[in-house]
């Protein structure tokens, strides 16, 4: 099938729209076309996506079609799975409402430390209480790499002489020595764009630190303030107000500071106080991050400013020198979002309080929760009721949502009686409620018609009490605003909470939701060219985030380990040119 990355070709089984339509950015409505990249210009790919350029390109057919035999027989391995879930995919404990969880279980198979205050943050601790599943265990050498970064975060973190040290040196633009203090660097870490964004590239940020050894220190403008808690003990990451870098939310995309700009004027990087780093979206600004020898430059600058709105962990994994550390942190390689937004997202009391209220008053009788998030971008934008029976196709087809005694009129005939839900009938039949859908959306319009529908039908068999609820419905995207940042916090980790998550494709709040979850979401396809996707939707083989827009970077002194990027890289469902981690 034609469409995918410059020419890739997709397997043809796989459950993708016939049409792959010119691109258009996801990014808060603005549209921008997709260049395909050309074919055949690549000697040595610096990211994953120019790797499979290359093996299509310069190694053949051959060497491609082996990619995608790899990647096939473990999507369908992994679907499987989906389906038959092995002991270690299950939920660690069935604790479907709080109180279930042990006091070992509090700190997530050792991702956190004891000993913290609880009533500052009272979610980090708590979580467990509520979460569903836990996959994946974290790696001893995890466990080590955290504390290290935690001891190196208290005595370089602010308020200590070494960070005093490295703040002078930086204010004097790099004049004064600073001998002592150089077993302290940092990344100073901008957030733009919505918070599923802002999430996924703080992720990444932080695991960019664990590979060098820097401290990440988090730049908070006044709507990302009140959102999450301190994560390292004794230590503070929030940027101090005095920082002598003015105005860091108006640095734009490319200030004269920014890495390609240092190489055009300056061509040589020595004694910059700081290089600031666009690894957004805008992804081919600072390309050159990803290649090995401009890491070796960057490795000596105290400061680096990073401005990224994406899940850069996908690049990170295709640059050599990173991967034996990699494999040690995350043997799954599956795991690395869940297991670091576990361990670094934890709500504030105000947002916690948002969540567990809700939570405690409307989902935690229920047997099952489904949680169902839908999202319209300008770019992907349908009718509601297009979109409406779009997600009813869905549950038909991946049996999410009960179904309803003579649904025919919304869905059409019947394929196949059974749903996610079918388990929990019989506990029904001894009474009490069994299925909560939670609704994540802008909009109350998917609310309104699926309460409608519960009310109007009975679920099949008569069996199941379905319940339909949405803390909240904002109406438009907003930029700036703390409470409504609150607001998308808590419905994120709302969703968290489900047994069995719906999600929207190429959205970051539901990447999110997934990875915090630990589960593999069901994904709607997004309506490109504003036509409703054929199929609906996609079982996903991995809960990991979608990098949407892999830098497109050629890069000599790179090592690729081609035959681990087969195994553990694949193009996303949702996203023709983007690329994920699995397995
Ligand atoms: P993405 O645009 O879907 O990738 O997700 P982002 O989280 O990065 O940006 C979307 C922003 O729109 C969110 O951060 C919220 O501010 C808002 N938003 C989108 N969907 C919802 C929703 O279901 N609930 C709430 N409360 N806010 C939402």
């Amino acid at each position: 099938m034609g469409g995918g990355a410059g020419g890739l070709r997709r397997r043809s089984d796989e459950t993708a729209p016939e049409t792959w339509p010119a691109r258009a950015s996801i990014w808060l409505g603005t549209k921008e076309r997709w260049r395909r990249a050309p074919p055949g210009t690549v000697l040595i790919a610096c990211t994953v996506a120019l790797l499979f350029l290359s093996l299509l390109f310069l190694d053949g057919q051959e060497n491609a079609s082996l990619v995608w035999q790899t990647a096939g027989a473990k999507l369908t391995a992994m679907s499987k799975v989906m389906h038959h879930p092995p002991d270690s995919m299950k939920p660690r404990d069935d604790a479907s409402s709080t109180g279930g969880a042990t006091a070992a279980d509090e700190l997530l198979g050792g991702l956190l430390v004891p000993g913290f205050d609880r009533s500052p943050c009272r979610s980090r601790y708590e979580t467990s209480h509520y979460f569903k599943h836990s996959p994946f265990a974290p790696s001893s050498y995890l466990l080590r790499k955290l504390r290290a970064y935690e001891a190196r975060h208290k005595r370089c973190g602010p308020g200590t002489p070494l960070y005093a040290k490295s703040v002078e040196h930086l204010r004097s633009g790099g004049r004064v020595e600073v001998d002592a203090a150089m077993e302290c660097n940092y990344l100073v870490w901008l957030p733009y764009n919505g918070l599923g964004n802002r999430m996924m590239s703080l992720v990444s940020t932080f695991l960019y630190a664990l590979l060098t050894d820097r401290v990440v220190l988090v730049h908070s403008p006044a709507d990302f303030t009140d959102l999450f808690c301190e994560p390292f003990p004794d230590a503070t990451w929030v940027l101090p107000p005095d920082f002598p870098i003015a105005n860091l939310s108006k640095l734009g995309q490319n200030p004269d500071q920014s890495y390609r700009n240092l190489l055009d004027t300056k061509k040589i990087i020595v004694n910059e106080p700081y290089v600031f780093l666009n690894l957004g979206h805008e992804r081919d600004i600072d390309k050159m991050f990803y290649c090995r020898d401009d890491q070796l430059v960057l490795a000596k600058v105290k400061w680096l400013l990073v401005y990224s709105d994406v899940y850069f962990v996908p690049s990170l994994y295709s640059m050599g020198e990173f991967h034996g550390e990699l494999h040690r942190l995350f043997p799954a390689v599956e795991s690395v979002s869940h297991l670091l937004a576990r361990y670094l997202l934890h709500p504030t009391n105000s947002v916690w309080g948002l969540v567990t209220r809700y939570y405690d008053s409307y989902l935690a009788d229920a047997k099952q929760r489904i949680g169902v998030q839908i999202r319209m971008f300008n770019f992907a934008r349908i009718p509601v009721d297009d979109m409406y029976h779009q997600i009813l196709a869905c549950s038909r087809q991946e049996h999410i949502l009960p179904e309803i005694d003579g649904d025919e009129d919304d869905l059409g005939t019947t394929k196949n009686g059974t749903t996610n839900s079918d388990a929990t009938d019989a506990v029904a039949t001894a009474g009490g409620p069994t299925t909560a859908i939670l609704i994540a959306s802008l909009y109350a319009d998917y609310y309104e018609r699926l309460r409608s529908r519960y009310y109007e039908h009975a679920a099949k068999g008569g069996a199941t009490t379905v319940s339909v609820f949405q803390p909240s419905h904002e109406e438009v995207q907003v930029e700036g605003r703390r409470g409504h940042n609150q607001k998308a916090l808590a419905e994120i980790y709302l969703l968290s909470f489900s047994e069995v998550l719906l999600t929207s494709g190429t959205s970051t709040f539901g990447y999110m939701s997934s990875s915090l979850a630990g589960l593999r979401p069901v994904m709607l396809y997004p309506a490109r060219g504003h036509k409703v996707p054929k199929p609906p939707c996609v079982r996903l083989v991995t809960m990991e985030p979608c990098l949407h827009r892999p830098a497109s970077m050629e890069c000599q002194a790179n090592v690729v380990d081609k035959e681990f990027l087969a195994r553990h890289v694949m193009v996303c469902e949702d996203e023709g040119l983007g690329i994920k981690l699995f397995g």
